[in-house]
């Protein structure tokens, strides 16, 4: 996936604040943030949305949850409370189509979403 923007972030081919990295994921700051904290998990494999995700990438996805959790948790939010967002395609706004999940907090956040 040699043209998808976040398979370079992961291969280090273009720069990005990162908070977290192991051996399936990372976590960067959004270059545009959308709260206090914004971040985005994503996994190191390329996954273009949740409409690709394979029976076998389940734990994968649970583990994208539950750092997203960690980090929140760390940062002190998880009493106060977070947002995760993971959008998937056009009329959701989907624009970078690597799956990625957002971790937003730090502000009061309205229901339904825009
Ligand atoms: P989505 O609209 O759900 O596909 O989210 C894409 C997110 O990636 C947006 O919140 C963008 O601000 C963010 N983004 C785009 N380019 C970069 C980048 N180079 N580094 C960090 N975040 C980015
Ligand atoms: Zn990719």
């Amino acid at each position: 996936m040699s043209e998808c923007l976040f398979c370079k972030i992961v291969n280090r081919q273009i720069p990005a604040k990162i908070v977290y990295e192991d051996e399936r994921v990372v976590v960067i700051e959004d270059i545009n943030p959308q709260a206090p904290l914004h971040v985005l998990v994503i996994p190191k494999t390329h996954i273009a949305s949740l409409n690709d995700v394979t029976p076998g990438q389940d734990a994968l996805i649970g583990e994208m949850n539950r750092r997203a959790a960690g980090i929140a948790r760390d940062r002190g939010y998880a009493d106060r409370g977070f947002r995760t967002v993971l959008n998937t395609n056009r009329e959701a706004g989907q624009t970078v189509f690597h799956i990625h999940l957002h971790l937003l907090a730090g502000r009061s956040m309205a229901w339904p979403p825009g």
